[in-house]
């Protein structure tokens, strides 16, 4: 059985810079992390040895304790900032840049007169960030929730993560029941989610079955897995090597390894580890 590692794979930039801030913290105690930094549950498990506290995205809305409040990634609206501060919270912020990218080009939009469509899953927290600061939008996650609007003005944007292949089939289907409207389409997909989109298609031109490494949450690891499976090889997402179903490789030549954007690299080394034993008990037999 041979591993193939995707091209691209695994902690993005942002994630990664997100990580180095909370590492630098001296004083976790004091620090209320708002929000999910990773989906990753490992990780979570660390910062709270650490001492950091948290607020789970559920409670977003309430104003913590500590003195300072960690802004993860996923960013937050400019609204929700504002009332941090007017709460004397100092902000450590690790807003990814190209979310803030996002941010600007959907306000923007808006302020030119556009009412504005998010493609994207509702309710995500990156998604939350990006129209908490908006008056008129829609939030829309596939094809079929597309929808006709009384406006004349569309503006799109992507929640970053989204699949380059479900933007433009959603886009297809704005313009499509909207003939009248100006859609306006600014492409605010991240350039690491496109990589890692692209990699998973390279995958799948070989491999037998693809293992996707990452957090039960992680919208983009499931979007990999579910990726693969559409095009048609069998895909199975796990947290780490404890997951893995030897069943799942009988028959298979060529097993392919990606995994999502807050996945760790040790952990995506701990699940190669486990295929490459799982290989030799296999010729073993
Ligand atoms: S997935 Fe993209 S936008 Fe999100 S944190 Fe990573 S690099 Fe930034």
């Amino acid at each position: 059985m041979r591993i193939l590692r995707a091209e691209a794979m695994g902690l993005c930039f942002g994630v990664r810079d997100a990580l180095d801030l909370a590492a630098e913290q001296t004083r976790p105690a004091d620090v209320t992390i708002h929000g999910e930094l990773v989906h990753n549950e490992t990780v979570l498990e660390r910062l709270s040895q650490r001492g950091f506290r948290f607020a789970p995205e559920a409670r977003r809305e309430q104003v913590p304790e500590t003195d300072a409040v960690f802004v993860t990634a996923h960013g937050i609206s400019d609204r929700a900032r504002e009332r941090l501060v007017r709460h004397g919270k100092q902000l450590i912020d690790s807003t990814c840049p190209l979310v803030r990218r996002a941010h600007g080009t959907a306000k923007q939009l808006s302020d030119d007169g556009y009412f504005v469509i998010v493609i994207g899953k509702p309710g995500h927290v990156e998604v939350r960030g990006l129209i908490g600061d908006l008056q008129r939008y829609d939030v829309v996650p596939s094809v079929e929730r597309v929808a006709h609007y009384a406006h004349p003005r569309l503006g799109v944007v992507c929640q970053t993560t989204t699949p380059e292949t479900t933007a433009a089939e959603i886009l297809a289907r704005i313009r499509a029941l909207n003939p009248d409207a100006e859609v306006r389409f600014i492409d605010t997909i991240c350039e690491p989610t496109r990589q890692r989109v692209h990699a998973v298609e390279e995958l799948v031109q070989t491999a037998d079955v693809i293992i996707v490494v990452g957090g039960v949450n992680s919208n983009n690891t499931a979007q990999l897995a579910r990726m693969s499976r559409e095009r048609g090889v069998d895909a199975h997402h796990v947290q780490g090597p404890d997951d893995l179903d030897p069943a799942w490789f009988d028959p298979a030549d060529v097993v392919g390894l990606t995994a999502g954007t807050s996945t760790l690299d040790e952990t995506i080394d701990a699940v190669e580890d486990a295929l490459r034993q799982l290989s030799r008990a296999g010729r073993a037999r």
